[in-house]
């Protein structure tokens, strides 16, 4: 077993600074009652992303720009990295650039890492630093797939602003609890992660019931938004994923 600086550690061993109260949900009588507050953590840490210069956001005009979103364990990092491979797009994992993030021994990856543990998300404007700074490092990209993104509405509007355009498409893995929450735990046991435990993947799938919404709404209206129903076997599932790419316009002739 690997230890990554506590990171495998589970977060009940982190001591609470928020209090779980609040209503229950109803989702559904066999699945489990989540009970919480919404995900979002007080910290210093900035809130909005940094400016683009014009010459970046005229770097990011033209390439494909797929926000990929769904709960822990949807299956939506397995698809982006099939993705990227087949179509030569850049994947930008936002729960895998964070865990890097939280490894370092600074202040800001202890306050990431603590952050995570506990299943809340990371402020806003280091989520977009931190996509902007990966999409730009990346010029000669057609396309990128942002997976994990936007976790709530203000990412959303943010991304618009800093950018200043929205996303081509909007990929959302449907999933059911029980199917996220086995496939999480397995992924906990396999892989270590330390927020793939009970309490940390209750607490992420309360911020993504919670949350999310309003971001479906947003591109619901946009006319960006496509559905893909991740129960079943990944090759199917990426059989979907190819075809809302395919369907794309911009993307007319590429077929991988
Ligand atoms: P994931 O690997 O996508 O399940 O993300 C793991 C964790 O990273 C989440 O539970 C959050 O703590 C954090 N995270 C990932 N994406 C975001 C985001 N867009 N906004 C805030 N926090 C995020």
């Amino acid at each position: 077993m690997i230890l990554l600086n506590g990171w495998d550690r589970c977060p009940c061993d982190v001591e609470p600074s928020q209090e779980r109260s609040g209503p229950e949900r109803g989702w559904g009588a066999t699945t489990p009652r989540v009970v919480g507050r919404m995900g979002l953590f007080k910290s210093k840490l900035p809130k909005t992303g940094r400016p683009l210069r014009p010459k970046e956001k005229e770097m990011l005009k033209s390439p494909l720009i797929i926000f990929v979103m769904g709960g822990p364990g949807c299956g939506k990092g397995t698809q982006c990295k099939n993705m990227a491979t087949k179509y030569g797009f850049c994947h930008v994992g936002l729960g895998q650039l964070l865990r890097q993030e939280a490894q370092r021994g600074t202040r800001r990856g202890q306050k990431i890492r603590e952050i995570m543990l506990r299943g809340l998300l990371v402020p806003t404007g280091i989520i977009l630093d931190m996509i902007n700074d990966k999409m730009l490092s990346c010029p000669e990209s057609r396309g990128f797939l942002i997976d994990g993104f936007p976790r709530e509405l203000i990412q959303a509007k943010e991304f618009e602003r800093i950018v200043g355009r929205p996303p081509d498409v909007v990929m959302v893995f449907d999933c059911s609890m029980e199917t996220m929450v086995r496939r999480a735990l397995h992924r906990g046991q396999v892989e270590h992660r330390g927020d793939d435990c009970e309490p940390a993947i209750l607490q992420r799938l309360e911020t993504h019931y919670t949350l999310c919404e309003p971001v479906f709404t947003f591109y619901q209206q946009k006319n960006l938004l496509r559905n893909i129903l991740a129960e079943e076997a990944p090759e199917n599932i990426f059989a979907k994923c190819c075809s809302v790419i395919e369907s794309l316009q911009r993307l007319e002739g590429v077929g991988g």
